[in-house]
């Protein structure tokens, strides 16, 4: 058994890392002890490793099932670029291919060999000729019915322990829950194996819920800070991902959907070209993803209400494997929740499925930490609220809500629980359609008394009734809502209610296609990504196997210029030195000295007057802001100091005239007040700050110039 300095030595000469991440060390020990394994960690963990590493200082081969064929080749490449031989055997592959890689295999010149379980049985022949000194099983929970991603192709694994019964096998999967484990252990007839679960939280991604109303605007907007970084847009239905995927092409983005039914060679270009940068944002089924070790994925957003929190957390797992921080963002509609319960009703296991929904629902609908209800579904309890999730970074406030309350149970009552939400909605605000008329609704007395109230926002009340117990939902009778016990202590005996106070989604303007146009490189990280993109194309491999963008980043921080301080980089190992080294090197060379004849030149003046520049140069407020990287809003603030110090700037180009009429009316009925508050306030927070703080200095102006 090799020692802990020979396997630290490893680390750093094939794969570049200084340190093991949790569990790494023991699982690798525990396989150098001869012990079955079974590895619970979440995606991006750093379970290949974990077979990885012992495979170079094992004395025979590794065998690696994989589940798909298409993933095997980057997972090869990926070994290779860091100086490690490696092949995978696959149905696809010409006989002389084949041929060549048993020659190898029998000369010990690879070290991990790939295989599909579909392609194990004719590999029989050649295992017997060969030494196996490992047996990896990625993806492991594709062997359980009781899994989310059962392939009928994995239940023949369980061969492999009867064939080769003293060699150490591992299995590796993201998926905890009891059932699916324990299940696992059986199948691959493994059952003592050690068990290593390593925690679930992931704190570099950022967890977010909104509200699934105007989706494609909030997408637009989310996207807009983000002009360059790839994410994953998961749909529930294959239309959706192609209307998505349509409308962010509109916008200027680069997007592709992909879908089981879309041809397989686009597929696998919509894919190649995801991995390899070229293609910015996938819309996809959860067909897509599984496997993908793309270590770049910025973001993930869900369009639509996941079915159980395992997916979920699979999916946006996806984001931010390098360690680095990603945002993950997920709609929640109430639509979603209904079509996903018609789903469960028709599967095999209903009940489980409506369980796991609900759970999913339960997040969704947070009011407090969300990470510590992820958390816990995987048996994980964290003290401290996580600080990087929504409700953490905007702690919900609370209203009275007991006429709200009153509002929608005696609605209720009147309608004798015969509705579901939409109907209840209607009539609480008074709609005007068919369906209300036939059914005579606009005849009972809470008809239309809640049309101060926005449909989403009942909608949102409504939900926070449901959850806390004042409401039921009917799934079996089509979902009507129903009072409960607690219900009747609100009608009849004066129960308070509280409701979180709602948030208004900040209405976005049309964005201009062009703020989606890329931002011309200009950090040294931008300069490192641009080299790293043409090498990779060079090399025909995805970019982020040249360096993932941790590494990238390191580079930008340390700034190493030379061979002994390049090495120290985290994600730099021998043979990436030799093959990156010199032109990595030179290219943070050049970049330092460009800098510092830049500061030697005069000083570009202070951030108004950039953006000064700026707009005499034709910009509009948005392209601004995208090249600076600033918030609209701030550019907004540069160009009103600006026309306040007296540049011509005609604001009226930037306000609507009706706003302006308006602002001056309130003006006038506010009695002048001081601030922005009072107004944005006034008109219920419709008219945002920008417009407000651009038209009082417009209606200063013409006073000015009436005096
Ligand atoms: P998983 O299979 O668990 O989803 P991977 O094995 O693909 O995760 O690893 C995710 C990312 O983490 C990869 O980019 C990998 O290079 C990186 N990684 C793994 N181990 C380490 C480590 N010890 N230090 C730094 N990065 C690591
Ligand atoms: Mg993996």
């Amino acid at each position: 058994m090799p020692d802990q300095q020979q396997i630290f030595s490893t680390l750093k000469e094939y794969f570049g890392y200084d340190s093991f991440r949790p569990l790494q060390q023991d699982i690798i020990n525990s396989i150098f002890n001869g012990k079955d394994n079974l590895v619970i960690m979440p995606t991006g963990g750093g379970k290949s490793i974990c077979y990885q590493l012992p495979a170079l200082l094992l004395p025979g081969a590794t065998l690696v099932i994989s589940p798909l064929i298409a993933l095997m080749k980057d997972q090869v490449d990926g070994l290779r670029t860091n100086g490690i031989s490696a092949a995978f055997i696959n149905s696809s592959q010409a006989a002389s291919e084949q041929q060549d890689i048993y020659q190898k295999l029998i000369d010990r010149e690879i070290k991990l060999l790939y295989v599909a379980p579909e392609s194990l049985s004719f590999l029989d022949t050649i295992l017997s000729r060969i030494e196996v000194s490992l047996i990896a099983i990625d993806e492991a929970h594709c062997i359980s019915a009781w899994g989310h991603d059962f392939r009928p192709a994995y239940t023949q694994l369980g061969y492999l322990k009867n064939r080769f019964p003293k060699i150490p096998l591992i299995a590796l999967t993201a998926t905890a829950d009891k059932a699916t484990r324990q299940d696992i252990c059986t199948q691959l007839n493994i059952s003592n194996a050690t068990q290593h679960l390593a925690s679930f939280d992931r704190e570099n991604l950022s967890l977010e819920v909104r509200p699934g109303n105007k989706r494609i605007e909030q997408i637009i907007d989310f996207l807009t800070d983000k002009p360059n970084d790839s994410g994953i847009i998961y749909c529930l239905s294959r239309k959706a991902t192609q209307m998505l995927a349509e409308k962010l092409q509109n916008q200027g983005f680069i997007a592709e959907a992909y879908h089981a039914g879309i041809a397989h060679e686009k597929r696998s270009s919509v894919q190649e070209g995801f991995i390899n940068d070229t293609i910015q944002i996938v819309c996809a089924t959860i067909a897509f993803g599984m496997g993908i070790d793309k270590s770049n994925v910025r973001w993930v957003i869900h369009y639509n209400l996941p079915k159980n929190i395992e997916g979920y957390y699979q999916e946006i797992g996806r984001a931010g494997r390098d360690g680095l921080p990603s945002s993950t963002l997920l709609f929640h509609s109430y639509a979603d929740v209904v079509q996903l319960q018609k789903f469960a009703d028709m599967s095999g296991n209903k009940e489980v499925q409506l369980a796991k929904l609900d759970r999913m629902k339960q997040y969704a609908e947070s009011l407090s930490c969300r990470r510590k209800i992820l958390l816990s579904y995987f048996g994980e309890l964290i003290e401290k609220d996580c600080g990087n999730c929504d409700v953490c970074k905007n702690p919900p406030t609370f209203i009275d809500g007991t006429i709200i309350t009153q509002k929608t149970l005696s609605t209720l009552v009147r309608i004798k629980e015969q509705e579901p939400i939409g109907t209840i909605i209607d009539v609480l605000r008074g709609a005007q359609n068919t369906a209300i008329h036939e059914k005579g609704y606009q005849r009972i007395k809470t008809y239309g008394i809640g049309n101060d109230i926005s449909w989403r926002d009942w909608q949102q009340y409504i939900i926070q009734l449901i959850n806390q117990g004042y409401i039921e939902i009917a799934f079996h009778q089509n979902n009507k809502l129903k009072l409960t016990e607690r219900s009747k202590k609100v009608l009849f005996e004066g129960e308070k209610v509280s409701l979180a106070h709602l948030k208004e989604f900040e209405k976005i303007k049309e964005v201009a296609a062009a703020q989606s146009k890329k931002v011309k490189a200009n950090t040294l990280f931008d300069k490192l990504r641009e080299l790293r993109l043409g090498l990779a194309k060079e090399a025909g491999i995805p970019a982020y196997q040249i360096f993932n963008d941790a590494t990238l980043k390191e580079m930008e921080q340390q700034r190493p210029m030379t061979d002994a301080e390049f090495i120290q980089i985290n994600g730099v190992g021998k043979q990436k030195m030799q093959d990156y080294g010199y032109q990595f090197i030179k290219a943070i060379i050049d970049f330092s000295k460009e800098k510092t004849k830049k500061k030697k030149s005069p000083k570009k003046g202070n951030t108004h007057k950039e953006t000064l520049s700026l707009y005499r140069d034709g910009l509009s407020i948005e392209e601004i802001a995208l090249k600076r990287k600033l918030a609209q809003s701030t550019i907004f603030s540069h160009i009103t100091k600006l026309y306040q110090e007296g540049e011509p700037i005609d604001l009226r180009q930037f306000v609507d005239k009706e706003d302006i009429n308006a602002i001056k009316k309130a003006k006038i009925e506010l009695n002048d007040p001081e601030g922005l508050k009072p107004y944005f306030e006034h008109f219920e927070e419709t008219i945002d700050y920008n417009t407000i703080r651009l038209a009082l200095n417009i209606i200063e102006q013409e006073d000015r110039i009436a005096k």
